[in-house]
Protein backbone atom coordinates (compact mmCIF):
# COMPACT_ATOMS: atom_id res chain seq x y z
CA UNK A 1 0.00 0.00 0.00
CA UNK A 2 1.29 3.55 -0.78
CA UNK A 3 1.73 5.82 2.26
CA UNK A 4 0.23 9.45 1.88
CA UNK A 5 2.99 12.19 2.99
CA UNK A 6 3.67 13.05 6.41
CA UNK A 7 6.12 15.23 8.81
CA UNK A 8 8.48 12.73 10.79
CA UNK A 9 10.26 14.21 13.67
CA UNK A 10 12.57 12.34 16.04
CA UNK A 11 12.31 13.85 20.05
CA UNK A 12 15.83 13.41 21.59
CA UNK A 13 14.15 14.49 25.10
CA UNK A 14 10.14 14.17 26.56
CA UNK A 15 9.95 17.44 26.71
CA UNK A 16 10.79 17.93 23.33
CA UNK A 17 8.16 15.75 22.29
CA UNK A 18 5.71 17.26 24.45
CA UNK A 19 6.68 20.68 22.62
CA UNK A 20 7.01 18.95 19.36
CA UNK A 21 3.52 17.40 19.92
CA UNK A 22 2.01 21.09 20.48
CA UNK A 23 3.42 22.70 18.14
CA UNK A 24 2.66 19.99 15.44
CA UNK A 25 -1.29 20.37 16.46
CA UNK A 26 -4.42 17.56 16.87
CA UNK A 27 -3.80 14.86 14.39
CA UNK A 28 0.18 14.61 15.44
CA UNK A 29 0.98 11.04 16.80
CA UNK A 30 3.89 9.59 19.00
CA UNK A 31 5.30 6.77 17.26
CA UNK A 32 7.52 4.20 19.60
CA UNK A 33 7.99 0.38 18.50
CA UNK A 34 6.07 1.24 15.12
CA UNK A 35 4.01 -1.91 15.33
CA UNK A 36 0.76 -0.82 15.87
CA UNK A 37 0.32 2.73 14.59
CA UNK A 38 2.31 2.08 11.06
CA UNK A 39 -0.61 -0.92 10.28
CA UNK A 40 -3.44 1.94 11.01
CA UNK A 41 -1.49 4.26 8.89
CA UNK A 42 -0.85 1.56 6.18
CA UNK A 43 -4.97 1.21 5.93
CA UNK A 44 -5.50 4.56 6.42
CA UNK A 45 -7.27 3.95 9.74
CA UNK A 46 -5.32 6.44 10.88
CA UNK A 47 -3.69 9.78 9.18
CA UNK A 48 -1.53 11.53 11.72
CA UNK A 49 0.01 14.23 9.97
CA UNK A 50 3.12 14.27 11.67
CA UNK A 51 4.79 11.77 13.51
CA UNK A 52 6.80 12.34 16.88
CA UNK A 53 9.29 9.41 17.18
CA UNK A 54 9.72 8.99 21.08
CA UNK A 55 12.65 5.72 20.65
CA UNK A 56 15.09 8.13 21.68
CA UNK A 57 13.61 9.78 24.67
CA UNK A 58 15.95 8.92 27.55
CA UNK A 59 14.63 7.30 30.95
CA UNK A 60 12.08 4.97 29.69
CA UNK A 61 13.77 2.30 28.57
CA UNK A 62 14.54 -0.01 31.78
CA UNK A 63 13.07 -2.36 34.32
CA UNK A 64 13.61 -1.95 38.02
CA UNK A 65 12.62 -3.16 41.25
CA UNK A 66 11.66 -1.53 44.48
CA UNK A 67 10.35 -3.43 47.16
CA UNK A 68 7.39 -5.22 45.96
CA UNK A 69 7.25 -3.01 42.91
CA UNK A 70 8.62 -3.44 39.64
CA UNK A 71 8.67 -0.53 37.28
CA UNK A 72 8.70 -1.46 33.39
CA UNK A 73 9.35 1.64 31.74
CA UNK A 74 6.99 3.12 28.57
CA UNK A 75 9.67 1.95 25.86
CA UNK A 76 10.85 -1.90 27.12
CA UNK A 77 9.78 -4.02 24.43
CA UNK A 78 7.56 -7.00 24.90
CA UNK A 79 10.68 -9.19 24.10
CA UNK A 80 12.79 -7.20 27.15
CA UNK A 81 9.98 -7.69 29.25
CA UNK A 82 9.55 -11.36 28.33
CA UNK A 83 13.36 -12.35 29.12
CA UNK A 84 13.82 -10.16 31.90
CA UNK A 85 14.83 -11.33 35.61
CA UNK A 86 13.32 -9.19 37.35
CA UNK A 87 10.04 -9.62 36.05
CA UNK A 88 10.17 -13.29 36.33
CA UNK A 89 11.04 -13.43 39.37
CA UNK A 90 8.74 -10.82 40.79
CA UNK A 91 5.71 -11.31 38.42
CA UNK A 92 6.31 -14.74 36.17
CA UNK A 93 3.01 -13.99 35.02
CA UNK A 94 3.46 -10.88 32.62
CA UNK A 95 7.03 -12.19 31.55
CA UNK A 96 4.21 -15.03 30.32
CA UNK A 97 2.05 -12.46 28.93
CA UNK A 98 5.15 -11.00 27.27
CA UNK A 99 6.32 -13.70 25.63
CA UNK A 100 3.03 -14.88 23.83
CA UNK A 101 2.43 -11.62 22.51
CA UNK A 102 2.43 -11.43 18.39
CA UNK A 103 5.97 -12.95 16.82
CA UNK A 104 9.59 -12.41 17.52
CA UNK A 105 9.47 -9.21 14.68
CA UNK A 106 6.46 -7.70 17.08
CA UNK A 107 7.77 -8.66 20.34
CA UNK A 108 11.71 -7.32 19.82
CA UNK A 109 9.88 -3.73 18.28
CA UNK A 110 6.69 -3.21 19.98
CA UNK A 111 6.69 -1.06 23.40
CA UNK A 112 4.66 -1.82 26.55
CA UNK A 113 3.88 2.22 26.62
CA UNK A 114 2.49 1.75 22.60
CA UNK A 115 0.44 -1.50 23.63
CA UNK A 116 -0.89 0.44 26.30
CA UNK A 117 -1.40 3.17 24.44
CA UNK A 118 -3.45 1.78 21.52
CA UNK A 119 -5.16 -0.11 23.80
CA UNK A 120 -6.50 -2.97 21.00
CA UNK A 121 -9.15 -5.20 22.30
CA UNK A 122 -6.97 -8.29 21.75
CA UNK A 123 -3.95 -7.15 23.07
CA UNK A 124 -2.46 -8.84 25.94
CA UNK A 125 -0.95 -7.28 28.70
CA UNK A 126 -4.47 -5.26 29.27
CA UNK A 127 -5.83 -8.50 31.09
CA UNK A 128 -2.84 -9.01 32.64
CA UNK A 129 -1.85 -5.62 33.96
CA UNK A 130 -5.91 -5.29 35.13
CA UNK A 131 -5.22 -9.08 37.04
CA UNK A 132 -1.95 -7.71 38.36
CA UNK A 133 -2.81 -3.93 39.92
CA UNK A 134 -0.62 -2.56 38.04
CA UNK A 135 -0.94 1.42 37.81
CA UNK A 136 -0.37 3.44 34.47
CA UNK A 137 2.27 5.95 34.75
CA UNK A 138 1.43 9.09 32.84
CA UNK A 139 3.27 12.61 31.76
CA UNK A 140 2.06 15.79 29.48
CA UNK A 141 3.68 19.08 29.68
CA UNK A 142 1.86 19.97 32.42
CA UNK A 143 2.88 16.91 34.96
CA UNK A 144 2.54 13.34 35.72
CA UNK A 145 -0.23 11.06 37.11
CA UNK A 146 -1.10 7.62 37.65
CA UNK A 147 -4.50 5.58 37.00
CA UNK A 148 -4.50 2.52 37.71
CA UNK A 149 -5.19 -0.21 34.99
CA UNK A 150 -8.27 -1.20 35.96
CA UNK A 151 -10.03 2.02 35.62
CA UNK A 152 -7.20 2.96 32.87
CA UNK A 153 -8.67 0.71 29.89
CA UNK A 154 -12.10 1.92 29.47
CA UNK A 155 -13.59 0.77 25.96
CA UNK A 156 -12.32 -0.30 22.39
CA UNK A 157 -9.35 1.47 21.77
CA UNK A 158 -10.50 4.19 24.59
CA UNK A 159 -8.29 4.44 27.67
CA UNK A 160 -8.06 7.27 30.61
CA UNK A 161 -4.68 8.96 28.68
CA UNK A 162 -5.19 12.44 27.79
CA UNK A 163 -4.24 13.08 24.05
CA UNK A 164 -1.22 15.07 24.95
CA UNK A 165 0.13 12.60 27.43
CA UNK A 166 2.35 10.12 27.09
CA UNK A 167 2.89 6.39 29.02
CA UNK A 168 6.19 6.82 31.03
CA UNK A 169 6.20 3.63 32.59
CA UNK A 170 4.20 0.69 34.33
CA UNK A 171 4.45 0.10 37.58
CA UNK A 172 3.13 -3.90 38.55
CA UNK A 173 2.96 -5.45 42.27
CA UNK A 174 5.08 -8.22 42.77
CA UNK A 175 2.99 -11.70 42.39
CA UNK A 176 5.07 -14.67 42.57
CA UNK A 177 1.67 -16.83 41.89
CA UNK A 178 0.57 -15.48 38.73
CA UNK A 179 0.11 -16.64 34.96
CA UNK A 180 -1.29 -15.73 31.65
CA UNK A 181 -3.21 -17.85 29.89
CA UNK A 182 -3.83 -16.82 25.68
CA UNK A 183 -6.24 -18.32 23.10
CA UNK A 184 -4.69 -17.12 20.24
CA UNK A 185 -5.92 -15.70 16.78
CA UNK A 186 -4.20 -17.98 14.28
CA UNK A 187 -3.25 -15.74 12.05
CA UNK A 188 -2.36 -12.22 13.96
CA UNK A 189 -1.46 -13.65 17.39
CA UNK A 190 -3.76 -11.27 19.05
CA UNK A 191 -5.71 -12.70 21.93
CA UNK A 192 -9.30 -14.09 20.85
CA UNK A 193 -9.08 -14.50 24.92
CA UNK A 194 -6.77 -13.67 27.44
CA UNK A 195 -6.87 -14.54 30.81
CA UNK A 196 -4.10 -13.05 33.86
CA UNK A 197 -4.51 -14.52 37.18
CA UNK A 198 -3.13 -13.55 40.36
CA UNK A 199 -3.50 -16.09 43.75
CA UNK A 200 -2.58 -15.35 47.02
CA UNK A 201 -2.10 -19.03 48.30
CA UNK A 202 -1.98 -19.69 52.41
CA UNK A 203 -0.80 -23.27 51.99
CA UNK A 204 -3.62 -25.25 49.96
CA UNK A 205 -5.61 -22.76 50.59
CA UNK A 206 -6.74 -19.79 47.76
CA UNK A 207 -7.39 -16.45 50.51
CA UNK A 208 -7.87 -14.25 47.37
CA UNK A 209 -7.45 -14.32 43.71
CA UNK A 210 -7.30 -11.09 40.70
CA UNK A 211 -8.72 -12.41 37.84
CA UNK A 212 -8.40 -9.83 34.09
CA UNK A 213 -9.66 -10.71 30.78
CA UNK A 214 -8.79 -9.32 27.57
CA UNK A 215 -9.63 -9.98 24.15
CA UNK A 216 -13.30 -10.71 25.06
CA UNK A 217 -15.07 -7.69 25.14
CA UNK A 218 -14.81 -4.07 23.62
CA UNK A 219 -11.71 -4.00 26.53
CA UNK A 220 -10.53 -5.43 29.56
CA UNK A 221 -11.99 -6.29 32.82
CA UNK A 222 -11.48 -7.62 36.29
CA UNK A 223 -13.87 -11.10 36.40
CA UNK A 224 -15.02 -10.28 40.07
CA UNK A 225 -17.33 -13.38 40.25
CA UNK A 226 -14.75 -15.60 39.02
CA UNK A 227 -12.68 -14.11 41.87
CA UNK A 228 -15.16 -14.32 44.31
CA UNK A 229 -15.60 -18.11 43.23
CA UNK A 230 -11.80 -18.74 44.15
CA UNK A 231 -11.44 -17.15 47.01
CA UNK A 232 -11.85 -19.44 50.23
CA UNK A 233 -11.49 -22.63 48.34
CA UNK A 234 -9.19 -25.06 47.67
CA UNK A 235 -9.12 -24.34 43.77
CA UNK A 236 -10.99 -27.93 43.66
CA UNK A 237 -13.68 -28.65 41.06
CA UNK A 238 -16.28 -26.66 42.27
CA UNK A 239 -14.38 -23.39 42.52
CA UNK A 240 -13.05 -23.50 39.47
CA UNK A 241 -16.36 -24.67 37.36
CA UNK A 242 -17.98 -21.94 39.46
CA UNK A 243 -15.21 -19.26 38.35
CA UNK A 244 -14.96 -20.51 34.80
CA UNK A 245 -19.09 -19.85 34.29
CA UNK A 246 -18.55 -16.54 36.49
CA UNK A 247 -16.02 -15.39 33.68
CA UNK A 248 -18.21 -13.60 31.36
CA UNK A 249 -20.83 -12.22 33.79
CA UNK A 250 -21.94 -8.65 33.02
CA UNK A 251 -19.76 -8.02 30.16
CA UNK A 252 -21.03 -8.33 26.23
CA UNK A 253 -18.89 -10.33 24.48
CA UNK A 254 -17.70 -9.34 21.16
CA UNK A 255 -18.43 -11.58 18.05
CA UNK A 256 -16.15 -11.60 14.77
CA UNK A 257 -14.85 -13.94 11.83
CA UNK A 258 -12.45 -14.93 14.82
CA UNK A 259 -15.14 -16.49 17.34
CA UNK A 260 -18.84 -15.75 18.35
CA UNK A 261 -19.90 -14.33 21.38
CA UNK A 262 -20.80 -17.90 23.17
CA UNK A 263 -17.10 -18.84 22.20
CA UNK A 264 -15.55 -16.13 23.65
CA UNK A 265 -17.30 -16.74 26.88
CA UNK A 266 -16.66 -20.67 26.64
CA UNK A 267 -12.81 -19.77 26.08
CA UNK A 268 -13.15 -17.69 29.04
CA UNK A 269 -13.88 -20.07 31.48
CA UNK A 270 -11.34 -22.63 29.50
CA UNK A 271 -8.50 -19.76 29.34
CA UNK A 272 -9.27 -18.82 33.53
CA UNK A 273 -8.27 -22.37 34.25
CA UNK A 274 -5.29 -23.04 32.28
CA UNK A 275 -4.13 -19.29 34.64
CA UNK A 276 -5.12 -20.66 37.56
CA UNK A 277 -3.58 -24.06 37.24
CA UNK A 278 -0.27 -22.57 36.36
CA UNK A 279 -0.24 -19.40 38.83
CA UNK A 280 -1.25 -22.30 41.54
CA UNK A 281 1.54 -24.53 40.39
CA UNK A 282 4.16 -21.26 40.74
CA UNK A 283 2.89 -20.70 44.00
C1 LIG B 1 1.54 -8.75 13.12
C2 LIG B 1 1.29 -8.18 14.50
C3 LIG B 1 0.89 -9.02 15.50
C4 LIG B 1 0.63 -8.51 16.78
N1 LIG B 1 0.22 -9.36 17.75
C5 LIG B 1 -0.03 -8.89 18.99
C6 LIG B 1 -0.43 -9.75 20.02
O1 LIG B 1 -0.52 -10.97 19.86
N2 LIG B 1 -0.69 -9.22 21.25
C7 LIG B 1 -0.56 -7.86 21.49
O2 LIG B 1 -0.80 -7.43 22.62
N3 LIG B 1 -0.16 -7.01 20.53
C8 LIG B 1 0.11 -7.49 19.29
N4 LIG B 1 0.53 -6.63 18.31
C9 LIG B 1 0.66 -5.20 18.62
C10 LIG B 1 2.05 -4.91 19.20
O3 LIG B 1 2.12 -5.38 20.53
C11 LIG B 1 2.36 -3.41 19.16
O4 LIG B 1 3.74 -3.31 19.20
C12 LIG B 1 1.84 -2.59 20.28
O5 LIG B 1 0.45 -2.71 20.44
C13 LIG B 1 2.12 -1.11 20.05
O6 LIG B 1 3.40 -0.82 20.52
P1 LIG B 1 4.36 0.04 19.63
O7 LIG B 1 5.53 0.40 20.47
O8 LIG B 1 4.64 -0.69 18.37
O9 LIG B 1 3.48 1.34 19.39
P2 LIG B 1 3.29 2.30 18.07
O10 LIG B 1 2.79 1.46 16.96
O11 LIG B 1 4.57 3.02 17.85
O12 LIG B 1 2.20 3.26 18.63
C14 LIG B 1 0.88 2.81 18.85
C15 LIG B 1 0.03 3.97 19.39
O13 LIG B 1 0.44 4.29 20.69
C16 LIG B 1 0.96 5.63 20.75
N5 LIG B 1 2.13 5.56 21.62
C17 LIG B 1 3.23 4.78 21.44
N6 LIG B 1 4.02 4.85 22.53
C18 LIG B 1 3.41 5.71 23.38
C19 LIG B 1 3.73 6.18 24.69
N7 LIG B 1 4.83 5.77 25.36
N8 LIG B 1 2.88 7.04 25.27
C20 LIG B 1 1.74 7.46 24.63
N9 LIG B 1 1.40 7.04 23.41
C21 LIG B 1 2.22 6.16 22.80
C22 LIG B 1 1.22 6.05 19.33
O14 LIG B 1 1.03 7.45 19.16
C23 LIG B 1 0.18 5.26 18.58
O15 LIG B 1 -1.06 5.92 18.62
C24 LIG B 1 0.79 -7.12 17.03
C25 LIG B 1 1.22 -6.26 15.99
C26 LIG B 1 1.47 -6.78 14.74
C27 LIG B 1 1.93 -5.86 13.66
Amino acid sequence: MISYNFDYKVASSMEEAFSMLAEAGDDASFIAGGHSVVPAMKLRLSEPSTLIDISKVPGMSDISQDGDTVTIGGLVTHAEVASSDVVNNACPGLAECAGVIGDPQVRNKGTMGGNVAHADPGSDYPGALVAFGATICLASASGSREVSAEDYFTGLFETAKEDDEMVTAVKVPASSASAYAKFPNPASRYAVVGVGVSLNMNGGSCESASVGVTGAADHAYRASGSESALAGSDLGDDALDAAASAAADGQDMMSDLAASADYRAHLCGVMLKRAVAAAKARA
